[in-house]
């Protein structure tokens, strides 16, 4: 799948740079990376851009809905660009791993809650727990 991330920048009336860009790229390839390891992909390929300007793309991304935050209980926050689908993530209570977890039943079916209790839901909030492969299959001692 090749994403136009320039296209997507100009959907959403944010100007194209290169910091934009980079970010955009960096979660792409490694999606739900925290914040030091978006600054680090950033600045391999951008070395002068400030921290600081990355936390603004960052929080500018997420404002307009390009990039996704989420943040398991208990973890620190992390960035993907995979939006709009409503996923859910699996968690590793041991090492933090995450991977994606198609909604079970179509297309961000979740929002559709057993009762509303009258309220606009438009997003739902799935976490599944437990331990990745990795952990699973190491020797405890
Ligand atoms: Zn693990
Ligand atoms: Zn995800």
């Amino acid at each position: 799948m090749t994403v136009d991330f320039e296209a997507q920048l100009r959907a959403v009336s944010l100007r194209v740079t290169r910091p934009r860009l980079a970010v955009l790229a960096a979660l792409r390839d490694h999606p739900h990376v925290d914040t030091h390891t978006v600054i680090a992909l950033v600045r391999d390929e951008l070395p002068t851009v400030s921290h600081q300007a990355i936390y603004d793309v960052l929080q500018a991304l997420t404002d307009v809905g390009l990039v996704r935050r989420i943040q398991p209980a208990g973890a620190t926050a992390r960035y993907e660009s995979r939006v709009g689908d409503n996923h859910h993530h699996v968690v590793c209570r041991s090492c933090g791993a995450i991977a994606d977890v198609d909604c079970a039943v179509g297309h961000a079916p979740c929002l559709t809650a057993s009762d509303d209790h009258g309220f606009v839901v438009d997003e739902a909030e799935v976490v599944y727990w437990g331990t990745c492969p990795r952990c699973a299959t190491a020797p405890t001692s």
